[in-house]
C-alpha cells in the first residue's frame, strides 16, 4: 500500500517503476508476497506428510487461498479463525505460514498445541518434514545435529526470527517468548486454565501484544461440544465467512450443507447436491469447478473489525479425498449411536 502511495507521488516520472521496485527490494518494511503465492513457488509436499506429494497448489484447495493470504503480514485482520472439519487441507495452512515467515518474513512465532506431547510430535510430523521438504526453508534451519545449532525439537531459529512450539498445558511454554505471530493450533482440545495462570489463548495473545497492529494469531480447530467450544465462540464473534459456490445448472451462488444431500436409503453411492435456488441435481464430478468458482462471503459483522473467521466442513474437500457419497456412508454408519453423530457432526461438518 505505501508503494501505491509512493508511485502515486511519482506520477508520470520516466522510470517510476524502476525506482519503486528498487524500493521493494531494499527498503520494504513488509514483503509484498502472499501466502499462497509463496506456497506456490516454494512449498514442496513429501511423501512422508502428504497423500500427494509433490509441488503445493492452492488450485487444489481453492478455499484455502484467502484464509492463507489473510495471514500476510499486509493484510489488515490481525486475527483469523479457522473452524473446520476433516479432509480439507486446513492444517497446511498453517504449515504454509511457518515456511512463509521463515523464509521471507522473518520474526518471532509461536506454535501452540493442546499440550506440550503434541507440540512434539507436531515438531516431529510437521515440522520437520516442512523444513527437510521445502529447499527455501531447509537453507534457513540448521540440520538438528549439531548441538548448538539453534535446531531443537521445540525451537528452530532461522536468520530474522524463531520458530518456538509448546502446549496448551505449560504456563511456562506460553509466557516463553513475545510472538508476532501466534498459531494456535487446535484449540478446542485446549484446557480452559492453564497451571492457574488463566486462559491458555489468552495468555499465548499477551505475548503478542508488544507488536501492535504488526501482530497476527491463527486459531484453528475442529468443533467440539456446543457452548463449549472455543473455536465456535471466535467464529461467532467474527464476520462468520461461508465458502460460497455456484450452481453448476443456474450459478446461483450458495454455501454446502449436508441438508440439501440426497440419497437411496443404504446406497451412499447415489448421493448427489440439490441446489438450493433450482433443485437441480449436483454430482462429485461438478465439485472441482464449483470450488474454483467459489468465495467467501461474510454473514455477520464482527464486534472487533480486525478479526475475520471462515467455517468449512468436509463436504468441500477435493475430489479424491472425501467423497459426499463418504459422507453419507458415514452418516448412515452412525445412525443410533450419540457419540458417533456427535463425530460425524464434529468433524465432517465441522460442527458442534
Ligand atoms: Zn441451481
Amino acid at each position: 500500500m505505501a508503494g501505491a502511495n509512493i508511485l502515486a507521488e511519482l506520477g508520470g516520472f520516466d522510470g517510476a517503476a524502476e525506482v519503486l521496485q528498487a524500493w521493494r527490494d531494499g527498503m520494504a518494511p513488509e514483503p509484498a508476497l502472499l501466502v499462497s503465492d509463496w506456497a506456490d513457488r516454494q512449498r514442496v509436499l513429501g511423501s512422508r506428510g502428504s497423500a500427494e506429494p509433490g509441488p503445493w497448489r492452492t488450485s487444489r484447495t481453492p478455499y484455502l487461498r484467502e484464509v492463507m493470504d489473510a495471514l500476510s503480514p499486509m493484510h489488515p485482520a490481525r486475527r483469523v479463525v479457522f473452524m473446520k472439519g476433516a479432509q480439507v487441507g486446513g492444517t497446511e495452512c498453517g504449515n504454509n505460514w511457518i515456511g512463509y515467515v521463515i523464509h521471507h518474513a522473518p520474526g518471532p512465532m509461536l506454535a501452540v498445541q493442546p499440550t506440550t506431547e503434541l507440540a512434539k510430535r507436531f515438531s516431529d510430523q510437521r515440522i520437520d518434514p516442512l523444513v527437510e521438504e521445502t529447499p527455501a526453508i531447509r537453507q534457513r534451519v540448521a540440520p538438528a545435529r549439531s548441538r548448538d545449532s539453534g535446531n531443537r525439537q521445540l525451537s528452530k531459529e532461522f536468520p530474522g526470527g524463531q520458530l518456538v512450539m509448546t502446549g496448551a498445558n505449560s504456563a511456562v511454554g506460553l509466557r516463553s517468548m513475545s510472538a508476532r505471530f501466534l498459531f494456535l493450533d487446535e484449540v478446542d482440545a485446549y484446557p480452559g486454565d492453564v497451571e492457574g495462570e488463566g486462559d491458555p489463548v489468552a495468555l499465548a495473545e499477551a505475548r503478542a501484544r508488544t507488536f501492535g497492529w504488526r501482530r497476527k494469531t491463527l486459531l484453528v480447530s475442529t468443533p467440539t461440544i456446543a457452548g463449549l467450544s472455543r473455536i465456535e465462540r471466535e467464529y461467532l464473534a467474527s464476520d462468520q465467512r461461508r465458502y460460497f459456490v455456484p450452481c453448476p445448472h443456474c450459478g446461483a451462488m450458495q454455501w454446502l450443507r449436508f441438508e440439501r444431500l440426497v440419497w437411496e436409503r443404504g446406497e451412499p453411492d447415489s448421493a448427489r447436491y440439490l441446489c438450493e435456488a433450482c433443485d437441480g441435481a449436483i454430482g462429485e464430478q461438478h465439485k472441482t469447478a464449483m470450488l474454483a468458482g467459489g468465495e467467501w462471503r461474510p454473514t455477520a459483522i464482527a464486534a472487533d473489525p480486525h478479526a475475520i473467521g471462515f467455517h468449512i466442513s468436509a463436504l468441500y474437500s477435493p475430489v479424491g479425498w472425501f467423497s459426499w457419497s463418504q459422507a453419507v456412508r458415514d452418516w448412515e454408519a452412525a445412525q443410533g449411536d450419540d457419540r458417533a453423530i456427535k463425530t460425524f457432526k464434529n468433524t465432517v461438518l465441522g460442527e458442534t
